[in-house]
């Protein structure tokens, strides 16, 4: 316990000068005895929320959060920064349980955190009925929900613990959004008379960007190459074997990558996961099964070879792109190809029909998203329920130019009848060519070089059919049947635009060739010292690879760069850099002093 006050504890242990938006009340709220029910995307500074109170309320602050493998890293954070700190989960030895145990007991932790399942046991009820207790934090709250795909069973009963505990505040915070799992929190944590406090949904160092898939290996590899080379991101892609494919083919191509899925056997994942923590420029190659407890701050892209299943996955896995706040970019691929994979893979999922149609709906939107021609983030909050006036200034339509919308009502009737003349059971390339006039074999055997629609659409190329056929899929129009070989089949919707009562706009599909475009924040090499810059970077990798933690446990990129920004000489200059407490100052401050000061002697 400490007699600071919240600013003081900001400014002392963490090296920040200001609140971020909420942060301040939250605490309060916190300090009050008070509950809290705390939804902020990632990377706004939650942990902060709990952290502060623990820190300041007599007793421990009890952090419950299901990411085990990003416990230590935390808890090795915030004692660099000199806050009092403890986990408690199943990789920890028997007898080191045992020394965390004692410390708690003796009151020299602020801040325990603990696996659910920890919480749950005998022991864990013991330890805790045993102290005081400061504040209950539930992290990732959304494990709650059991609709959703983090559902950890143990959280349902936390509630059960929490009860016996009347008079101790919690908070329960994630950054999932959607209505539903907003309730469920609520409900199953008993959280009815929380305060709530809800941020915006905007990443604004985030660039969206959406590209056709033409020829993606190479798109990707260029992406990579030119915009981020020497970085770290995250490629996601649908399967496991697309997973090794692409990781094979970047390194050999000599970028470091390294593939992540939960088909490899759980040593390699573990190993792909500390590589992860550790490795400075890295890409990891993944599906889904790879985010839950990526709590790396210096991701500076999420690529998405293949499209998600939903604007919350979409929004979630490019959430932890920039977690520092500096600019970073949300990259991802389409096309006519993905958009039926998706369907597909919907169809044949588990889950009975209402499941099913709330996936479509999801699914739907997202490529709603990908198709649209309009501010891509205005798209992507209106989703969450926030309306922009003005368009972003950063993502793809707004950077790159947007591509323009076209009446497409002809078009699209052209196409849905000829799904509809040829039975609803042929894939695109058929279709095509029956609105082509190309006629085969095969569809003389059918009979379809003689239905009215044959060759009704040679106004369009082949390209641009595919185009519309994907528009149409995407918009809903036309959707893919399982067990007829993945025939297109009309819908609901199909009707009204063959009769001429719904007009269709669809968009020019923008033309694969790439612009360069220049990054918008300040670049290393706007940096006069950049040389300063690498050397502040050896020295933090030199005392991260000694204490064995992740280098920006030491110091963020952000805090790095304004060092070799600003040069400052004396401890209290050095201070004023974001990022740095008092700690730190202490333990490393000197090293960095005098790599600034060699520096300037040799630049003199
Ligand atoms: P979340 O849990 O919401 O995803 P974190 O708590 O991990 O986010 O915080 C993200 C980053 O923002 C961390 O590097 C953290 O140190 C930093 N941060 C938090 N609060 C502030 C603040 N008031 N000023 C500057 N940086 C902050
Ligand atoms: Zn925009």
């Amino acid at each position: 316990m400490t007699e600071l006050t919240p600013h003081k504890i900001l400014q002392k242990f963490f090296g920040y000068d200001t609140f971020r938006e909420h942060q301040q009340e939250i605490i309060d709220q916190l300090l009050t005895g008070l509950d809290a029910f705390v939804l902020m995307p990632t990377g706004s500074g939650k942990s902060l929320c709990y952290q502060i109170p623990s820190m300041i309320r007599g007793g421990v602050g009890v952090v419950i959060s299901p990411l085990i493998a990003l416990m230590h890293d935390q808890v090795m954070g915030l004692r660099e920064n000199g806050v009092q700190a403890d986990y408690l989960n199943s990789s920890l030895p028997p007898d080191e349980a045992g020394r965390v145990e004692a410390r708690v007991r003796a009151a020299e932790t602020d801040i325990l955190y603990m696996a659910p399942e920890r919480l749950l046991t005998g022991r864990g009820q013991r330890l805790l009925s045993d102290i005081d207790i400061a504040l209950f934090a539930i992290d990732e709250a959304h494990c709650v929900s059991q609709w959703g795909h983090d559902f950890r069973p143990e959280y349902l009963k936390i509630a059960e613990v929490t009860r016996c505990y009347p008079g101790v505040p919690r908070i329960a915070l994630t950054a999932t959004a959607d209505e539903v799992t907003r309730k469920e929190i609520v409900d199953k944590l008993e959280l009815v008379s929380a305060r709530s406090f809800i941020s915006s949904f905007d990443r604004p160092n985030i660039c969206y960007r959406v590209l056709l898939k033409d020829n993606g290996k190479r798109q990707l590899l260029q992406f990579i190459r030119e915009d981020h080379p020497g970085e770290t991101g995250i490629v996601y892609c649908r399967s496991r074997k697309r997973v090794e494919e692409i990781a094979a083919g970047l390194n050999r191509e000599g970028i470091n990558a390294v593939a992540y899925h939960a088909g490899l056997p759980s040593a390699e994942r573990m190993a792909g996961q500390q590589r992860f923590a550790r490795e400075e420029a890295l890409v990891v190659v993944a599906t889904i099964a790879f985010g839950l407890g990526i709590d790396r701050p210096d991701v500076r892209f999420v690529a998405h070879f293949d499209v998600p299943m939903s604007m919350e996955a979409y929004y979630q896995e490019t959430g932890r792109a920039g977690r520092d706040g500096e600019a970073a970019e949300a990259w991802m691929l389409y096309s006519l190809g993905d958009v039926i994979a998706a369907r597909q893979m919907l169809m044949r999922s588990e889950g009975n029909d209402t499941f099913k149609f709330v996936q479509q709906r999801k699914l739907d939107a997202l490529l709603g998203y990908c198709e649209t021609t309009a501010c891509r983030r205005q798209v992507l909050l209106r989703y969450f329920g926030e309306e922009r006036e003005e368009s972003c200034g950063n993502c793809g339509t707004c950077k790159d130019g947007g591509s323009s919308a076209w009446d497409g009502t002809v078009a699209a009737q052209k196409a849905l009848s000829a799904v509809f003349r040829t039975g609803q059971r042929f894939g695109a390339q058929y279709l095509i060519n029956v609105l082509l006039g190309k006629e085969d074999e095969r569809m003389r055997r059918f009979g379809h070089h003689r239905i009215k629609t044959f060759g009704v659409g040679q106004e369009l190329s082949a390209k641009q059919w595919r185009s519309v056929l994907r528009q149409l899929i995407a918009l809903g129009f036309l959707t893919v049947e399982m067990d007829r070989r993945a025939g297109f089949v009309l819908t609901e919707k199909s009707r009204p635009v063959l009769r001429g009562e719904t007009v269709v706009y669809l968009r020019e599909d923008p033309a694969p060739k790439r612009r360069p475009h220049k990054r918008q924040t300040v670049e290393i090499a706007d940096i006069p010292a950049a040389g300063l810059w690498e050397q502040l970077r050896a020295l933090r990798r030199d005392i991260a690879l000694s204490l064995e933690v992740p280098a920006y446990v030491i110091f963020h990129d952000k805090t790095l760069k304004e060092m070799a920004f600003e040069r400052p000489v004396t401890r209290e200059a050095l201070l004023r850099i974001t990022g740095v407490g008092e700690k730190k100052a202490d333990r490393y401050g000197d090293q960095f002093l005098e790599t600034i000061q060699q520096w300037e002697c040799q630049a003199d």
